[in-house]
């Protein structure tokens, strides 16, 4: 006989809370204490094992996929394999708790047969092209074959899947563009978006649900409605904080308008964001920065716009991204950026191209940010053409979103997006997943659609090629790190 006594246990830190594992002599059944302290929850997990609380002490929610109960002292909450849970102290004294755990083969087989078949809908999207030009293989080769094929595999296994996209008409670069071909943002989003779809439709890439922006009176309402969400939730405020100008012009410097030194890698990057580590940037913090506008040296002077403090979801974005399964790519992208500290986002810029940002007369909603909604307000399109009640206003955790993405729009998918989703919807757990590629290179240089080193789709699709295009690019695409391309191995 061997007694245990939890006050008498010292406890160290796993599962984000403070854990003991006592020795039982058994290989079959392991047996812990945990305590909670107040306000803080236990990181989520899931395994093959059935796993029992005893709550000794104190209260709390244990929540799992599919539902949130209280506990108190004397509940016991069992689970089943793969069920994912959660032990959150809501209280104001510690909750303390003991654990036990074994495997059940039998169980955890059956539970997993049932796992195969996922519920609820499944959104797969690549992310929406800017259309300030069409598709090359180094995108194809990315998102979009990726979200193809993997929308068959779970329509494939009986899963209710969806892959959606469309065209990200408020970039900024439509604007740059616009004034390289003489033309206008609108007429150039109109009329690349047309040919991306035109080269989707060549790749054999089943699209549910194609959302152009532009236009879309209903859309820029939704928009408009999120915006004010957000401008009245806890972590968006009007600052005013410094910004880049060119300094003989006196245009604001953002994304395509200005290039510079890395803050974090210190190599080569664009404003706000760094193709290279995929650090964000806030232009002024470039170093030696580079105006497209002159040659001269850009101003640091400053800007009142809203911005977001991420710092404020640091730890709600560490739960979101071990409960995603965000590969260490992403999770050191994380770990970079929350050692900055304080971040603050600005999600409107001065711009006259975009939809407009109420009460900054002069600015727009950040391209970005408005992504992170136009995924919602697509998953309601594809309900109007589906007959189905999915509302873009009510994300629903039923809803598991996966997206496919270029490792260079990290930052906004893994962390901004989830901290805007928790400001706007807070009656929303999102259960996303991330699937990221590298750079495609094109003879050993990445591709580059200003620079015009690229095979377009259209050069190498047709009914003949596809499949084997298909192919190639599926054993060569750059799922984990760089690779290369050449039409001679192609051939
Ligand atoms: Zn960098």
């Amino acid at each position: 006989m061997r007694k245990y006594t939890f006050s008498r246990t010292e406890l160290s830190r796993a599962f984000g809370i403070d854990m003991a594992t006592l020795r039982t002599g058994s290989a079959g059944i392991a047996f812990s204490f945990g305590k909670v302290t107040p306000g803080v929850t236990s990181e989520p997990h899931r395994h093959d094992e059935i796993e029992a609380f005893v709550v000794l002490s104190g209260a709390g929610k244990v929540r799992t996929d599919l539902a949130e109960i209280p506990v108190a002292a004397g509940d016991v909450v069992l689970f089943h394999p793969f069920e994912a849970h959660v032990l959150h102290n809501d209280g104001d004294e510690d909750l303390n708790f003991a654990d036990v755990y074994w495997r059940d083969g039998k169980a955890a087989l059956e539970a997993a047969t049932r796992i195969a078949t996922p519920r609820g809908p499944i959104f797969v999207f690549s992310t929406p092209p800017t259309p300030n030009g069409d598709l090359h293989l180094g995108h194809l080769s990315g998102p979009y074959l990726g979200a193809d094929v993997y929308t068959r595999f779970l329509r494939m296994k009986g899963a209710e899947a969806y892959h959606l996209t469309g065209s990200d008409d408020y970039q900024s670069y439509l604007v740059t563009r616009a004034d390289a071909d003489g033309s206008t943002p609108a007429k150039v989003a109109r009329h690349y978006a047309d040919e991306i779809r035109a080269t989707l439709t060549l790749l054999d890439c089943e699209v549910h649900s194609f959302l152009s922006t532009l236009g879309d009176s209903a859309y820029a309402e939704f928009q408009a409605a999120c915006f004010r969400n957000l401008l009245s939730s806890s972590a968006v405020d009007m600052r005013q904080s410094a910004a880049l100008f060119d300094a003989v012009t006196g245009d604001y410097l953002y994304e395509t308008h200005v290039s510079g030194l890395c803050p974090d890698c210190g190599g080569w990057a664009g404003g706000n964001i760094c193709e290279e580590c995929g650090a964000p940037n806030l232009c002024h913090d470039l170093g030696t920065p580079k105006s497209r506008h002159s040659a001269e040296g850009p101003m640091v002077g400053s800007a009142r716009r809203a911005e977001l403090a991420l710092e404020r979801h640091y730890d709600n974005l560490d739960r979101h991204l071990r409960a995603s399964g965000a590969p260490a790519r992403l999770m050191d992208l994380f770990a970079r950026v929350r050692q900055r500290g304080d971040f603050s986002v600005p999600i409107t810029h001065p711009s006259d191209w975009g939809l407009s940002a109420e009460g900054s007369p002069g600015q727009v909603i950040w391209a970005w940010p408005e992504m992170a909604f136009g995924f919602l307000y697509n998953i309601q399109a594809l309900a109007r053409l589906l007959g189905h009640d999915w509302n873009a206003a009510m994300p629903s955790n039923d809803w598991q979103i996966v997206h496919f993405f270029g490792f260079d729009n990290s930052f906004y998918h893994t962390l901004l997006y989830p901290a805007l989703y928790a400001e706007v919807f807070s009656h929303w757990t999102p259960r996303i997943r991330y699937h990221v590629n590298e750079f495609y290179l094109l003879d050993g240089q990445k591709f580059s659609t200003s620079r015009g080193h690229a095979v377009w789709g259209k050069e190498v699709l047709g009914p003949k090629t596809v499949d084997v295009v298909r192919l190639h690019l599926g054993l060569t695409r750059p799922e984990g790190e760089r690779t290369n391309f050449t039409l001679d191995a192609l051939r």
